[in-house]
């Protein structure tokens, strides 16, 4: 292997860590399987076991194809499972104020910061809009006055889930 500087002093790493992995990411914290991403793994081995990468002992440059872009490192780290900061399910359903699910979700994905949430627990009332949710933050809601439908909102990596 020769490095793009021309130094032939490469170093490579193979480590096993199977499912004991943490990577760290802008707002991200996650423990799980080796996330598929050149600088951590090299994508050919298909198992999502090993830390494997090797950079230049010269320049310092690590091998592999960079720019990684946000969204394919998000999805990695998707990938890779429950994330350490992932906040628990609430208990209490959350009103909104939407006649129908679909008209719900609709908003959500085109304008989460115009959907205003309200967590009417007597003893920790919350408010809040979608866009102000937490990555990996889920809440269920409903419409009120009616409860004529529910629907779970998630807040992904990458955007918003509802289902
Ligand atoms: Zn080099």
């Amino acid at each position: 292997m020769t490095c793009k500087c021309g130094s032939k002093r490469i170093i490579s790493v193979n480590g096993k860590t199977s499912d004991m992995c943490q990577v760290r990411y802008a707002e991200l914290d996650v423990s799980g399987y080796v996330p598929k991403l050149a600088g951590i793994d090299t994508p050919k081995d298909g198992y999502g076991d090993y830390v494997q990468y090797s950079f230049c002992a010269d320049c310092g440059q690590m091998r592999g194809k960079f720019p990684l872009s946000d969204t394919a490192i998000r999805n990695a780290l998707g990938e890779m499972g429950r994330p350490n900061n992932f906040l628990e399910v609430n208990q209490m359903t959350c009103i909104v104020q939407f006649p129908t699910k679909k008209a719900f979700k609709e908003r959500v994905m085109s304008d989460p910061g115009r959907v205003y949430i309200e967590d009417p627990s007597i003893f920790q009332p919350r408010y809040f809009h979608a866009v102000d949710m937490a990555v990996w933050q889920r809440e269920v809601v409903t419409n009120h006055p009616k409860r004529s439908w529910f629907a779970q909102i998630t807040r992904t990596a990458t955007g918003f889930k509802v289902e």
